[in-house]
């Protein structure tokens, strides 16, 4: 049997897969084992901020693992410790509890903001708004919730306590904001529902809506975090910082980690034996962490990632396909005129370009490292399927 034919057998058919079988992967490149090459625009789901296999990091994971690979939470480590350190120096928050995915960092979310609200107010202030068209992951209470109907299906009962509010609109969400609210759970960009920035009004009047009322915001930062936008995280684009703030994704440049960061107001929510995770901190994905760190921090690196963003944008605004190009940074969504985006996908992979989709449109998550030559190479690959 071949790979295709083993997964097929032995692997559930959870997802949609392309015909490809990835064996080796270089910078923003990869081959498949027919020795094919593509431009990578998607680093995973925006997972490889780095590219694939980038030399300092894979020293710093391999080092690791030859060194302490795993050991539970009830020791420490120096590597965990430097990790936590250095994602709170750059993010601007006090404190970090980490899990392994995006899913169980806005779990973690979940948690920090109902207890919170339960030490300081009782029991029945425990809905935490969401909004329309979101996406905050598989888990029950994550896919709960999910602002977006398709995702509660089959899985009965979801979990009770989220309410969800339309994007951008603030009459909708005064009305919600009562006293049964703990939290307001926000992308600042949304990335599932079709790259989507919220405005700037909006937010603004979330913050302020939520701070009269000792209401906590999260900003789940999953996708938008760890440099894709030009800062560290989107929140500093929209002069913003949540209570809460989960990330994952892209932090530890291919090894999963998940981190849900908190200022001092909730730093002390969590106490022993209330939360943990076997995983959750793991020395290799740390390493990681560190890694990728250490390189948004080096000198011009995230306003390389600006420059990069514009390069696109140039490129894609002045293509007779294109209505609009949205997001920000290297998080780009494209909407089209006349094309379905998946086969826009399809034809590109065919021709040696791996993009994403998001509802309608295209997605590019390109790796922050990728080079302007290569930018312009997969350009041309997509913009002559969409002029075609
Ligand atoms: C990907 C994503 C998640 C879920 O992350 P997993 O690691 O797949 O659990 C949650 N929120 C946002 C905004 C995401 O983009």
């Amino acid at each position: 049997m071949n790979t295709i034919e083993k997964f097929d057998k032995h692997v559930m058919h959870s997802y949609g897969r392309y015909p490809l079988v990835m064996q080796k992967g270089e910078g923003q490149q990869c081959t498949d084992e027919n020795g094919k090459t593509y431009i990578d625009f998607g680093s995973g789901v925006g997972v490889n901020s780095l590219g694939f296999c980038d030399e300092k990091w894979a020293d710093a994971v391999c080092e690791q693992v030859r060194t302490v690979q795993h050991t539970s939470n009830y020791y420490y480590t120096a590597v965990q410790a430097e990790f936590a350190e250095k994602l709170c120096n750059i993010s601007g928050y006090d404190s970090v509890f980490f899990g392994n995915s995006g899913a169980e960092a806005n779990e973690c979310a979940i948690k920090i903001a109902r207890k919170y609200s339960f030490d300081k107010y009782g029991r029945n202030r425990y809905n935490i708004i969401t909004l329309v068209n979101s996406f905050h992951g598989r888990t029950i209470a994550t896919l709960s919730a999910t602002g977006q109907d398709t995702f509660h299906n089959y899985f009965f009962p979801f979990l009770e306590g989220f309410v969800n509010v339309t994007a951008n609109d603030i009459d909708d969400l005064k009305s919600k904001l009562d006293d049964t609210v703990c939290a307001v759970m926000l992308e600042y960009i949304q990335g599932e529902g079709g790259v989507n920035a919220l405005n700037q009004d909006f937010v603004n009047a979330v913050f302020e809506l939520c701070a009269e009322k000792d209401v906590l915001v999260i900003a789940d930062e999953i996708q938008t975090g760890a440099g894709r936008t030009g800062k560290f995280l989107a929140g500093e684009i929209f002069g913003k910082k949540a209570d809460i703030t989960t990330m994952a994704k892209g932090i530890a440049g291919g090894i999963p980690i998940g981190a849900c960061l908190t200022t001092e107001k909730c730093s002390g929510v969590l106490t022993a034996g209330t939360h943990g995770s076997t995983f959750g901190g793991n020395p290799i994905a740390c390493a990681g962490g560190i890694a990728v760190i250490d390189r948004l921090e080096s000198n011009g690196f995230l306003d390389s990632v600006s420059e990069k963003a514009e390069i696109y944008r140039k490129v894609l605004s002045e293509c007779s396909e294109v209505v609009s190009v949205s997001g920000i940074g290297l998080m780009i969504g494209i909407e089209l005129k006349t094309k379905k985006a998946t086969d826009v996908a399809r034809k590109a992979f065919d021709k040696g370009l791996l993009v994403l989709t998001a509802k309608t449109k295209i997605r590019l998550l390109p790796p922050l490292t990728i080079s302007k030559e290569e930018i312009e190479d997969g350009l041309k690959i997509l913009i002559d399927i969409l002029e075609e």
